[in-house]
């Protein structure tokens, strides 16, 4: 990459307890899907999300009765002892239900405004000027959040006209591109310009094309030093959604570019909205860029695998990681870096569980019905007979226990 090319951002912006850009961790958000006047179902996908690891929670607020319902939902949160930062996600009301809803101006930790959202001409600057003197009266930080579905027609246009007088014009996506950063970098500056401090601005402009985001956050990187969420917006459902969002933000965040990021994941219907967390979570993990849990590692399997064992033992595990976890978090330093291996057979077995802090070797076919485990590297055990899984599990909690620190020893 290009020396000039800026990595991470080196302002910092404070929403709640939370730090975004410089050298904090790469955040992860999300969002979520009730209707906000429903205080109480909203605030238990808040505390829902928060719980998966959601370090930022983002609920629209897109009518009165919503604005009237915010203060209830952090009230509730509070009640259920999660301190997660809420965020407003403003649209074409914004300046008038923050203006209306004081207690939901106060309450929330940051306002998201789409500046393709906030009116035309003269309204849209006067709009946009009443949401950014309320942030600076309640002291709150703003997302600008561009998004290609809602760009500012007016600027699309004045972007296009300065391209029709370039004695090359550029074809109609690089302007798209262009109109997008500079949607979000002249509303950064207007927004300055207002009075709101520099540090209390992030950008992110989405786009739901895995090139379009890579190419438009490169060049908003360049071009300011405000931290940046990232996000391929509309990614889609399951494996397509994960794929997506996946390959667009793993190349940026490769590059040092995002402070904070939300897979935006369609659930299926009645599926979990923590699911966006967990993608966000295990994307920054297998990046090396975070440790979130324990990783467990297991072999594909093949056609020497005679059974599906070795796949329910990696699930078990998996599981079982999952359900310890809440509890190891608050009692041992460092064990989300613990790493297990669920190998099939003893091609690659031996290899790749010597490599993980545990690891279990299955027997595959024509082998020996023993399952060696290895433990830093070295082998202490052959498991036998119908009891491995719950043998395996007690020997990954006696790691933890005596390999982590106490956190209540060390008060
Ligand atoms: S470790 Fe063995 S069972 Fe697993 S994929 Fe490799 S050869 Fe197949």
């Amino acid at each position: 990459m290009p020396d000039d090319q800026r990595r991470r951002a080196t302002r910092t912006v404070r929403i709640g307890e939370v730090t975004v850009g410089g050298d904090a961790p790469v955040r992860v958000q999300s969002m979520t899907n009730t209707d906000t006047a429903d205080a109480l179902r909203t605030a238990i996908q808040c505390a829902e999300l928060a719980r998966a690891g959601s370090e930022m929670v983002r609920i629209t607020v897109n009518t009165p009765e919503a604005a009237a319902a915010v203060p209830a939902i952090a009230d509730q949160l509070r009640r259920m002892d999660v301190t997660v930062p809420l965020i407003g996600d403003f649209h074409y009301n914004g300046h008038r239900l923050l203006g209306d809803f004081p207690d939901c101006a106060g309450v929330l930790a940051k306002y998201r405004i789409n500046p393709g959202n906030v009116g035309h001409g003269k309204k849209r600057d006067e709009q946009f000027a009443q949401m950014i003197e309320i942030a600076c009266r309640y002291g709150k930080p703003v997302r600008i959040g561009v998004n290609w579905g809602s760009l500012d027609q007016d600027l699309l246009a004045r972007i296009m006209d300065e391209n029709a007088r370039r004695p090359e014009p550029w074809d109609a996506v690089r302007v798209m591109r262009e109109a997008m950063v500079t949607s979000a970098i002249e509303s950064a500056i207007r927004a300055e310009e207002i009075g709101l401090p520099g540090d209390r601005i992030v950008l992110s402009c989405k786009v739901s094309g895995v090139q379009d985001l890579i190419a438009i956050y490169r060049d908003l990187s360049r071009r300011c030093d405000y931290p940046l969420h990232l996000g391929l917006t509309e990614a889609g459902m399951g494996t397509k959604g994960i794929v997506a969002s996946t390959a667009a933000m793993a190349v940026l965040l490769q590059e040092g570019i995002g402070d904070t990021i939300r897979v935006s994941l369609t659930p299926e219907p009645d599926g979990p909205r923590t699911q966006e967390v967990i993608v966000a979570q295990q994307m920054l993990q297998t990046m090396g860029l975070r440790a979130f849990m324990p990783m467990v590692i297991a072999c594909p399997g093949c056609g020497r695998t005679t059974s599906t064992f070795f796949q329910e033992l990696a699930q078990t595990i998996e599981t079982h990681v999952r359900e310890r976890m809440p509890i190891w978090r608050d009692e041992f330093d460092g064990v989300e870096n613990l790493t297990l291996a669920v190998m099939g057979c003893v091609v690659n077995g031996p290899g790749e569980s010597k490599h993980a802090n545990i690891g279990i070797s299955l027997p595959g076919t024509g082998e020996a019905p023993a399952a060696p485990v290895f433990v830093d590297g070295a082998k202490t055990v052959t498991l036998r007979g119908d009891h491995i899984a719950e043998d395996f599990t007690a020997i990954v909690d006696a790691y933890v226990a005596r390999t982590y620190t106490r956190k209540c020893a060390a008060q």
